[in-house]
């Protein structure tokens, strides 16, 4: 379990729990111990936790962990430790960039990944495609909207398949006029409508660049073209997303926004099992609305097309653009709608690779931080 104290993290500790001892923990993984990793560590008793900060490992002591429980720190002991032959499944849920050598590893160990660090494939869906087609791992969707495509995608051939259709909530900011964005703070952003995440995907939701990730990540995961990607907000988030067959068939998955559920299909497929996520009560009644996206307020999503069809460094940039200027809305330091702008324009500008290795990946990336550093500053 990569990135365990996360949301992510807990909803999938939800699910082995229920599971009754029919799934267990091997590893556990996080950025810094804290008490929330120790009590995980007690709980899920696994054969190691591992610490990516190594000076937060020095806070933990040997008699904070079970018996039998070992400690590793740092980035290459866990991706070393992930390939191990014990691993059936790797959850992978740390955030951003970071999330990238660990899940490189299970993939080119041929796990099977649960992968909700979308950011990996947003980074390099190509490579991390082509690598998963070498080893053998298969990559299951964590992602709501991914999720719920992948099943519905069974429901026809896939030269039957004429769009999918990705559904956003809108975030926080859905209604707001566009006179007002510019000034939002972190703590109204952090406000979201429908879904309890981690801060960084929360702010990605309220600017809209989540759902531009989103795009690019079904461009590589599910291999189908930019242009055949569709947006629609949907407040409710019940409808996660559909698939829209050349018949003019739209086959969609609907279920309460848990995310135990995505988490649990992917853990679990082929097979379908009870679990602990929520369920609709057919008793009370509820409606669904779908609008399609203002472009206007939320340029963002045009910028996730924009990568999608570029391929090559594109994702990158967009990716790194977006997590550094998320930081920097959170320190304050730049504007909500400024996080769109510098992403766009990093985009636009960068000295772009059409196929890119993984090095020349990791070099735009720190390219890419600076330029939002120096934008941030000036
Ligand atoms: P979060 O911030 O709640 O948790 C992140 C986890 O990653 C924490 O356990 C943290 O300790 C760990 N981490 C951070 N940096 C690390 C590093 N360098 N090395 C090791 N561990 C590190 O984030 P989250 O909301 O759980 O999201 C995790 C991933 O899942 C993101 O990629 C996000 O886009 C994706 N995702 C989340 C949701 C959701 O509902 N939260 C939905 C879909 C996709
Ligand atoms: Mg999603």
């Amino acid at each position: 379990m990569l990135g365990s104290t996360g949301s992510i993290g807990k909803s999938t500790l939800d699910v082995v729990r229920a599971s009754g001892g029919r799934l267990s923990i091997y590893l556990l993984a996080a950025r810094a111990s804290g008490r929330a990793l120790i009590e995980q560590a007690r709980a899920f008793r696994p054969s190691w936790v591992v610490v990516a900060d190594p000076a937060a490992a020095e806070g933990i002591r040997g008699s904070d962990l079970p018996a039998g429980t070992r400690l590793a720190e740092g980035d290459d002991a866990l991706a070393e430790l992930v390939r191990g032959p014990e691993i059936d499944r790797v959850v992978s849920a740390i955030v951003g960039a970071a999330g990238l050598k660990s899940t490189w590893a299970a993939v080119e160990a041929g796990k099977t990944v649960a992968l909700a660090n979308k950011e990996t494939l947003v980074m390099a869906g190509p490579l991390v495609m082509k690598l998963a087609e070498r080893s053998g791992a298969t990559i299951l969707p964590v992602d709501s909207e991914h999720s719920a495509i992948h099943q519905a995608l069974a429901s026809g051939a896939r030269h039957e398949v004429a769009r999918l259709v990705l559904t956003a909530s809108g975030g926080p900011f859905r209604t707001t006029p566009a006179s007002e964005l510019a000034t939002v703070t972190p703590e109204q952003a952090l406000r979201h409508p429908t879904w309890s995440m981690g801060r960084k995907i929360t702010i990605d939701s309220a600017t809209m660049m989540n759902k531009a990730l989103e795009i690019i990540e079904a461009r590589w995961l599910f291999d189908i073209p930019s242009e055949k990607i569709s947006v629609v907000v949907h407040p409710q988030s019940v409808v996660h997303s559909m698939v829209e067959f050349v018949d003019g068939s739209v086959v969609a998955q609907m279920s309460p926004p848990d995310m135990r559920l995505p988490i649990q299909y992917a853990i679990e497929h082929p097979h379908r099992r009870p679990g602990p996520a929520r369920r609709f009560d057919w008793n009370s009644g509820f409606s669904l609305d779908f609008e399609p996206p203002d472009p206007e307020r939320f340029p963002a999503i045009r910028l996730g097309h924009e990568a999608a069809r570029r391929g090559g460094t594109a994702g990158a940039v967009l990716n790194a653009a977006n997590e550094a200027a998320v930081q920097g809305f959170l320190d304050g330091e730049l504007a909500f709608t400024e996080i769109a702008e510098v992403s766009g324009r990093l985009l636009e500008e960068h000295p772009f690779e059409a196929e890119p290795s993984l090095e020349d990946i990791c070099g735009i990336d720190a390219w890419t931080r600076e330029e939002v550093q120096r934008w941030s500053v000036s």
